[in-house]
């Protein structure tokens, strides 16, 4: 290998990929990375911008290392101090309350508080007469690519190399990964990193046989309400549309920062037509918050979320293939928790303990067969 080749290259500039590029330069690594488009491109830069606990044990950890991450993470980026709180809504308080009772019984700490009507109206004047609903103490709004615009700038400044405009596929030979392949010919390398979102199994595996992470697209529109909402308003039930085999459907949540709100969302596995989606983004919303109705849309946008089939993170080697690592899969929740993975994913390649919980190993899917 030359001496200028990096020791580590990363395909992917979004929250996951420049997340890993900064903690590996700041531990001295050398790295390169290569992104397609320009950073932060894909939902790393399009997303609602809610910073969320996952409701999931398995993934309490890399949260809260994502927070600490986030509080010092400068260049930009300013963590909210307090959590402006989640008000999970619905027509029908008999559906939401097991839910609320799951959620209080596994996480306290976020003080599942169940709401009548009239509580609803009270914590948030905006919302339609009728409503049930309880509050979780979470949710923290940020602009949407703040964090991995600030995670590339530190990661910069720490020595890495950011080419845009650069699509790379990671070159297999005698079982491991030692090069990059791009339109300008092959790279060394001494590790590669794919974080291509939902775009990682197909560079990993090129057969088509490994498909842990599949897309599914989000429409979003940006609203100016006269009286916004100070929590974030989620409508109950999108643990079934993140299942599997949850079908493609449409959830309505507002998430308010600066005054500006952000109206969501889809979930489809085919890049849908956002302007054409967003008038029934805009009537679903308007059932909850009837001042929707008459509020223009500033923009729309959409993006993939990068699902994985059991709902949680792959990250760490590839098993079968020396030198291939994976940070990709997080769903919904990739921007919450892409800092925290990232620590998981440079110490796996800086051959740190401890491993990575099985829960989250990229080789709970078995081997994939690279390039
Ligand atoms: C509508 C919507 C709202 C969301 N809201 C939130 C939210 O409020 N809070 C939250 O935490 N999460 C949210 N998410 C989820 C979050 O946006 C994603 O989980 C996260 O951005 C995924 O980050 P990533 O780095 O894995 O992938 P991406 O952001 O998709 O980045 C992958 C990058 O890889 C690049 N790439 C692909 N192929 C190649 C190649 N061959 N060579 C080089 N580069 C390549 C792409 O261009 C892209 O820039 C939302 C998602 C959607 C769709």
């Amino acid at each position: 290998m030359s001496p200028n080749a990096p020791d580590v290259a990363i395909v992917g500039g979004g929250i996951a990929g420049c997340a890993v590029a900064a903690l590996l330069a700041e531990d001295g690594a050398r790295v390169r990375v290569y992104e397609r488009d320009h950073v932060a491109a894909g939902a790393s830069g399009r997303n609602s911008g809610l910073l969320q606990h996952p409701l999931d044990e398995a993934l309490t950890g890399v949260y809260e290392t994502s927070l600490a991450l986030y509080r010092e993470l400068g260049d930009g980026f300013a963590l909210p101090a307090e959590p402006a709180g989640v008000l999970v809504v619905g027509e029908d308080a008999g559906v939401l309350e097991p839910v609320r009772a799951e959620v209080a019984a596994r996480f306290p700490e976020l003080r599942p508080e169940a709401l009548d009507a009239a509580a609803v109206r009270a914590a948030e004047p905006c919302l339609a007469e009728g409503l049930a609903g309880y509050r979780l103490d979470t949710g923290r709004p940020v602009p949407p690519a703040a964090a991995t615009r600030a995670f590339a700038a530190r990661a910069r400044a720490a020595g890495a190399e950011l080419l845009e405009g650069a699509a790379a596929t990671p070159v297999v030979a005698g079982g491991r990964a030692t090069r990059v392949r791009t339109a300008a010919g092959e790279a060394p390398a001494g590790a590669v990193v794919v974080a291509a979102g939902p775009w990682t199994p197909a560079l990993v595996d090129p057969t088509g046989e490994w498909r842990p992470i599949a897309p599914a697209w989000g429409v979003v529109a940006e609203v100016q309400l006269a009286q916004p909402p100070r929590h974030a308003i989620e409508e109950g039930g999108v643990e079934a549309l993140l299942s599997p085999d949850g079908a493609p459907g449409l959830l309505f949540s507002l998430v308010t920062r600066e005054g500006a709100s952000v109206v969501g969302s889809t979930f489809s596995p085919d890049e849908p037509d956002a302007t054409e989606l967003a008038p029934a983004l805009v009537r679903r919303g308007a059932r909850f918050v009837p001042a929707l109705a008459d509020t223009p849309v500033a923009s729309v946008r959409a993006c993939a979320r990068p699902m994985s089939a059991d709902g949680r993170p792959l990250l760490g080697p590839l098993p079968g293939v020396e030198g291939l690592f994976v940070a990709a899969g997080h769903g919904p929740w990739g921007v919450t928790l892409g800092p925290g993975s990232a620590r998981l994913v440079a110490d796996a390649v800086l051959g740190r303990s401890p491993a990575i919980a099985p829960e989250l190993d990229a080789a709970r899917f078995g081997q994939a067969t690279p390039a």
